[in-house]
């Protein structure tokens, strides 16, 4: 029984969600639930997280929630296999994290080399940084934790808070029993589908960014995303040699261009090495590139679109599944938070 994989992924309800969730997170959650074999999948949308750094704007994250349920549902979840709840509707995550809080300290939470780079980027906390964003991995030890999850499939930026869960799990099970399990992240093969970068050429597609392309995009609005897309800034000339490393029209082809779109759409190259070979050593404008990239975006976007369309016209169902799956997985954190409160002494009237 304790061998039982228990997958836990999440989003913050913070924005519609974009191709670099889908190929970082999406696309491999997918995947993991179809392909069976575990004993419990949650899917968390993560609305008090989202509110650690949105708290002054409710309305954004509470309007995200169907957003984001929207595009996880489009995208391929199946409220059969997996448990999609609501994080706030969750309360004893919350008690969770209060007990774990006394196991980390300020020091340990401001080396959280995620947590740094995201302070660093928002110029709201200048003034000052709320403890509850400076303490977001703790309350991540806990989504975890509560549902005994020892998988979460996530982009790079999630190694960190992976390690802070473990690091709790460890203290908590040395001080009052082997209570906690210990977690693995599981991040895509691909490094740079791990952290897909902006269309601004950032580091990382973030919804906070609003460098995105997102799944709900209408084809017009994908097509002048690409349009407008950083490239290599030294390609000024369609016969000057070009770099597709930090390229991200280079990046997301080298993501999402599958040998049947070269078929269809380029044929003259029969792979994305042809393609970026011809770039490196120059000859290649940036133009023909940007209009592939759109022609393999539009196909791989298309059927998602279609189906959260659909979906979204029913929004009341959608309501239901996470309402269901919040009983469901409610249930699961009280009786950890138990265990937890048993271990701590803290069960008078038990
Ligand atoms: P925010 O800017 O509000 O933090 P976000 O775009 O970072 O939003 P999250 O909801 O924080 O999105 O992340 C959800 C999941 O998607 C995590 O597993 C995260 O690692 C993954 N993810 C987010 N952005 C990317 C990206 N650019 N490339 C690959 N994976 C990503
Ligand atoms: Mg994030």
């Amino acid at each position: 029984m304790s061998d039982e994989k228990i997958i836990l992924t999440g989003v913050r309800p913070t924005g519609p969600l974009h191709i670099g969730h889908y190929c970082g997170a999406l696309v491999n959650n997918v995947a993991i639930q179809n392909a069976g074999g575990y004993a419990h999948m949650y899917a968390m949308i993560a609305d008090a997280q989202g509110l650690t750094d949105n708290f002054d704007d409710p309305e954004k994250v509470r309007r995200n929630v169907m957003e984001v349920a929207l595009d996880m549902l489009a995208a391929g979840y199946d409220p059969t296999k997996t448990t999609m709840f609501i994080q706030s509707a969750v309360p004893e995550l919350t008690e969770l994290t209060f007990y774990y809080m006394n196991l980390v300290t300020v020091a340990r939470l401001q080396r959280n080399p995620t947590v740094k780079g995201e302070i660093a980027q928002k110029e709201k906390f200048a003034n000052g940084l709320p403890v509850g964003f400076l303490t977001y991995p703790i309350s991540q030890a806990s989504d975890i934790t509560a549902f005994r999850a020892n998988i979460v499939p996530a982009g790079d930026d999630q190694a960190p808070m992976i390690e802070q869960t473990n690091e709790i799990v460890h203290k908590f099970n040395s001080i009052y029993g082997e209570v906690l399990k210990p977690v693995k992240i599981v991040m895509p093969e691909s490094s740079l589908a791990a952290r897909l970068p902006g269309t601004d050429g950032n580091a990382k597609m973030s919804k906070s960014l609003g460098n995105c392309i997102y799944l709900k995009d209408s084809a017009d609005e994908i097509a002048a995303r690409v349009k407008s897309m950083f490239t290599d800034p030294k390609h000024l000339r369609v016969e000057d040699p070009g770099n597709t490393r930090d390229n991200p029209v280079f990046i997301y082809l080298s993501v999402f261009a599958k040998p049947e779109h070269f078929a269809a759409f380029l044929p003259e190259y029969a792979n994305y090495e042809e393609l970026a070979a011809h770039y490196e050593r120059g000859g290649l404008g940036d133009v023909k590139v940007k209009k592939f990239l759109n022609s393999v975006l539009q196909e791989t976007l298309k059927p998602i679109r279609e189906k959260r369309e659909m979906l979204a016209r029913d929004t009341a169902s959608v309501m239901e599944i996470l309402r269901n799956g919040t009983e469901r997985a409610r249930a699961v954190a009280a009786e950890t938070l138990a265990d937890v409160k048993r271990a701590m002494r803290l069960n008078y009237f038990d």
